[in-house]
C-alpha cells in the first residue's frame, strides 16, 4: 500500500513523516518517499500535509 505525494504541492514540512505511525515516510531535501512495504494506508498523513499533497492510492 501506498500514497501519491503531488511533488509541486510539496513545500517539505516534515508534517507527515512525523505523523506517520508506521514510519513509512521520510524526508529528503526535494522529495518524500513513501516505503510501499510498510505503509498500512491509514490516512493519517492526508491529514496532517497542510498543502493537501497527499492521497491514498486506490488499492488494487
Ligand atoms: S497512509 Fe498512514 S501508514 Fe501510509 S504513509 Fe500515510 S500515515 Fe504512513
Ligand atoms: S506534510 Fe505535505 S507538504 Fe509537508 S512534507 Fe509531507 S507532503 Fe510535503
Amino acid at each position: 500500500m501506498a500514497v501519491d505525494i503531488t511533488k509541486s504541492k510539496c513545500v517539505y514540512c516534515g508534517g507527515c513523516v512525523a505523523a506517520c505511525p508506521v514510519l513509512a515516510l521520510t524526508l529528503f531535501e526535494t522529495r518524500v518517499v513513501c516505503d510501499e512495504a510498510k505503509c498500512i494506508s491509514c490516512g493519517t498523513c492526508v491529514r496532517a500535509c497542510p498543502m493537501q499533497a497527499i492521497k491514498l492510492k486506490n488499492k488494487k
